[in-house]
């Protein structure tokens, strides 16, 4: 049936709407529930997020696994004359905060604790920007465009959790094309742990009102954290056997499969 015109003040075309609304009204006054008949568009609008994807950064959306672990072992050794163990899957917390913090304590070191953080991430941070400079770093193919892809959607918030210091995150990123304009980051100088590393850039993206969150990593530390938190895991790359993985972000409609979209 045609609609008359929209009666003035009101947005309501006819009585049949009026008398609608009068009937909502008078369930509500009878503290009777009511829902509004919402598709699923407006739903996903008015809802500030449904989906929220966070990434790792090493071997992740950045190709840098081999020359970070590289830069941190010497910067450790340049300023402990230590050599540390780099099977780094033996460390409680797989950060650069928590693994430095496990070598602090077991040569006991912890009195000089604060001057050595210092003075190993500013080693650290140095070797990483002349390693840029002379070999920049590659994205893993097709992250750019994914996260930009991601960003375009008004259901999805992303942020980067990264178990590595905020500054090298920025460096890495940067000397692999990577824009992180409006993406919350949360590093280990947030926290040493991984999973509270993450659990702050899901509160940084989304003051925690994502439905369901998704997290690529490509390390069994990654998995392991997901499994805790009850994370959406995507592996990237294959260190690690799991159901749902992609060789890189390439495989764009796989990736998006398993993010729900
Ligand atoms: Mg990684």
């Amino acid at each position: 049936m045609p609609k008359g015109p929209t009666l003035p003040g009101t947005g309501l075309s006819d009585l049949g709407d009026i008398f609608k609304r009068l009937r909502v009204f008078g369930s509500l006054a009878c503290g009777q529930s009511f829902r509004w008949p919402v598709s699923s568009t407006l739903l996903a609008k008015r809802s500030k997020y449904l989906y929220h994807v966070m990434f790792d950064i090493d071997g992740t959306l950045v190709q840098s696994y081999g020359f970070d672990a590289d830069c941190f072992t010497k910067a450790i050794k340049e300023v402990l004359d230590i050599k540390i163990d780099d099977n780094w899957s033996s460390y409680e917390h797989v950060t650069d905060n928590g693994i430095l913090n496990e070598v602090i304590q077991t040569n006991g070191l912890d009195s000089k604790k604060v001057e050595i953080q210092r003075e190993v991430k500013s080693s650290f941070i140095r070797r990483l920007r002349e390693h840029l400079k002379i070999e920049p770093a590659h994205e893993v193919p097709g992250a750019a465009s994914f996260l930009a892809r991601l960003q375009a959607l008004n259901n999805v918030s992303i942020s980067i959790a990264t178990g590595g210091w905020y500054e090298s995150a920025v460096l890495k990123l940067q000397s692999a094309g990577i824009s992180i304009h409006n993406i919350p980051v949360a590093s280990s100088d947030d926290h040493y742990s991984r999973t509270k590393i993450m659990k702050i850039a899901e509160e940084r993206a989304n003051n925690n009102t994502g439905i369901s969150n998704t997290y690529f990593g490509d390390e069994v530390w990654d998995k392991k954290a997901c499994q805790e938190l009850g994370y959406n895991f995507v592996l990237v790359g294959n260190s690690v056997p799991h159901d749902q993985s992609i060789v890189n972000f390439n495989s764009t409609n796989k990736a998006m499969t398993y993010i729900g979209l």
